[in-house]
């Protein structure tokens, strides 16, 4: 050990997420064991099983996302629970058309939720502008935020949504939990 003291020994004061979030991140412990692979699929697994989507909508895709929520297609079976602030949501559904006068309401949302996030592009407004290629409408959410899944279709049905949340799940099962810490972008 290189100095006398041991930091497991030092007071911890828990008053404030940051201050968990500090302790927990400086924890000699959590260090040793944070790059074990075991780890990392443990908090993928744990991500990728409690996707939260923010309650959002922007057209005619929103009502098939409405319908994947309900009683038919039950989203909440997969751990899909929609929650209705972006600050306790971790999955953007762009389900619809993105108007140019929408979209920086859509880029504070994005910016409003915490890290890690995804977004998943609904439908072919939200995929590439769909029928509107006019000068109102953006042609592709990737455009104002980062996409991780599309989901063709005019609209998709909601097994069809389903079946990209599934597909996040797997691209999530694959992703470093850690590398939002290193490239020093603040988490959560
Ligand atoms: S893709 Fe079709 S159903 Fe979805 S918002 Fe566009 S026009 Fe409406």
């Amino acid at each position: 050990m290189t100095s006398g003291k041991n930091p497991l020994e030092q007071p911890i004061l828990f008053t404030t997420l940051e201050s968990i979030a500090d302790m927990l991140r400086n924890n000699p412990v959590v260090k040793a064991v944070k790059h074990n692979p075991v780890v990392g699929d443990v908090l993928n697994w744990s991500r990728s099983s409690a996707l939260w989507p923010m309650t959002f909508g922007l057209a005619c895709c929103a009502i098939e996302m409405i319908a994947a929520g309900c009683s038919r297609y039950d989203t909440d079976r997969f751990g899909i629970v929609f929650r209705p602030s972006p600050r306790q949501s971790d999955v953007m559904v762009v389900a619809g058309t993105m108007t140019k006068k929408i979209a920086p309401a859509v880029k504070r949302l994005y910016d409003q939720m915490p890290e890690p996030r995804w977004v998943i592009a609904m439908g072919g407004c939200a995929s590439a502008g769909g029928p509107y290629n006019t000068y109102a409408v953006v042609q592709g959410t990737d455009l104002v935020v980062p996409v991780d899944v599309y989901v063709p279709g005019c609209p998709p049905r909601p097994d069809a949504l389903l079946f990209g949340f599934l597909q996040l799940m797997e691209k999530i099962k694959t992703e470093n939990p850690f590398i939002l810490e290193e490239r020093k972008i603040g988490i959560g």
